[in-house]
């Protein structure tokens, strides 16, 4: 069966020149980057080079990198590491309802600790207003982290005018910008922020390993301790094929970044409005102006989500509900119902994100196949048929 996949927020393809790059440091370059042998030096050439690869892509420096096993181990390194750091008696950080899970449990595991957490709320943009983040700061505020784009709606939060206010307040500024790093331009100056998390899978790169941006100056404790490696910041054994993955991904998001922006806004745009148009009852939830081009989710009325992903699985296009399912029952998003969509339109909720390789003979491909999958779920739904909007 022909097989689509939009969904590229929960994983991306490898790009066949990664795994090229990477291939050579499974086999003949198989040293440890700590030593100081030949083999050795093969393994730290690959990995520092890796780590200019990844500093350019951000505007960042290279010696301000520091490799791990993926976002979310980024993200509870920079949490922990600022709050450990601080030597206040009280401690307070300063978040959004509408973070990923390796923030927001991050936050909840603080709160048990005695750290106090204000999760700051967003209104149906899906984008978090910076005055809002100004009126949640406290004197013993140690911490703000608030995504760049976030994964289930894509909107993009303005990190500028949010590291204004932490800069003239001398509080530590983090953001997890895995959904956004290689899609739009992600300059760490640009954007204020002290420190900031991505994922080396999100952007065509191979799974367990990501970085950590830690401006020169942020105190941090580690997470982990060990050997000396990653300047004291993330000890262990460099996963040096895993870092070059992570390098070469960054290069070529960096190369074809505005190229692609553009055919994949471009044909997540025609998705979208395809669907608009033939399906309806459907609407956009977040602001389409302030997106990633990757993203765009969906809620169809009186369609259930996962049965809505199934049946579209069953005809080879891989989406999802960004909802998580926890022992056997389906809970609305939590993003989506904070955002003020009600728990029955976050069920109805479907995610689908695009990458540069999808083309628009799969989206239109798509097009024939959903409009049809949700009549067919709507035509069994006793909802559906009491709201008497059959016609
Ligand atoms: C995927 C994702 C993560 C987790 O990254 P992993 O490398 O899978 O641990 C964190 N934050 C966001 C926004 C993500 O989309």
């Amino acid at each position: 069966m022909r097989r689509i996949y939009f969904d590229n927020n929960a994983t991306t393809a490898v790009a066949p020149e990664v795994v090229e790059a990477m291939r050579p440091y499974w086999t003949e370059h198989f040293g440890n980057a700590s030593s100081i042998h030949w083999f050795g030096q093969q393994a730290r050439a690959a990995v520092e080079t890796a780590r200019e690869q990844v500093a350019r892509l951000l505007n960042a420096r290279p010696n301000e990198m520091a490799f791990t096993s993926g976002g979310t181990e980024s993200d509870n390194a920079a949490i922990f590491g600022v709050v450990e750091a601080s030597r206040r008696d009280t401690k307070h950080v300063v978040t959004t309802a509408i973070e990923h899970h390796a923030v927001l449990h991050t936050c909840q595991a603080l709160e048990k600790r005695g750290v106090r957490v204000t999760y700051v709320r967003v209104g149906s943009s899906g984008v978090v207003d910076p005055a809002d983040i100004e009126r949640a700061l406290r004197p013993d505020t140690v911490l703000v982290t608030v995504m760049h784009a976030n994964n289930e709606l894509g909107t993009v939060h303005p990190l500028e005018e949010i590291a204004r206010i932490t800069r003239a307040r001398g509080v530590v500024f983090h953001t997890d910008a895995v959904q956004s790093v290689g899609k739009i331009p992600v300059d760490v100056d640009r954007l204020g922020v002290d420190l900031l998390s991505l994922s080396a899978h999100k952007l065509h790169g191979p799974k367990g390993v990501g970085a950590l941006y830690v401006r020169k100056g942020t105190l941090l404790k580690p997470l982990m301790y060990g050997g000396h490696h990653e300047r004291d910041r993330r000890p262990g054994t460099e996963n040096v094929a895993g870092i070059v993955g992570l390098g070469k991904a960054a290069e070529i998001a960096q190369a074809r970044m505005a190229e692609e922006g553009e055919r994949v806004a471009a044909l997540r745009d025609r998705l979208e409005a395809g669907v608009l148009r033939s399906v309806p009852l459907s609407s956009v939830t977040g602001d389409r102006a302030h997106r990633v081009p990757t993203t765009t989710n969906i809620s169809f009325d009186y369609v259930e989500g996962e049965a809505f992903v199934i049946a579209l699985d069953l005809r080879g296009i891989a989406c999802s509900t960004g909802a998580a399912c926890s022992s056997g029952a389906v809970e609305p998003s939590h993003v989506l119902t904070a955002v003020g969509r009600t728990p029955a339109q976050a069920r109805s909720s479907v995610r689908f994100s695009l990458s540069r390789f999808n083309t628009a003979e799969e989206v239109d491909y798509a097009l024939e196949i959903i409009p049809v999958v949700a009549e067919q779920l709507r035509s069994v739904s006793p909802h559906y048929k009491a709201a008497g909007t059959r016609s």
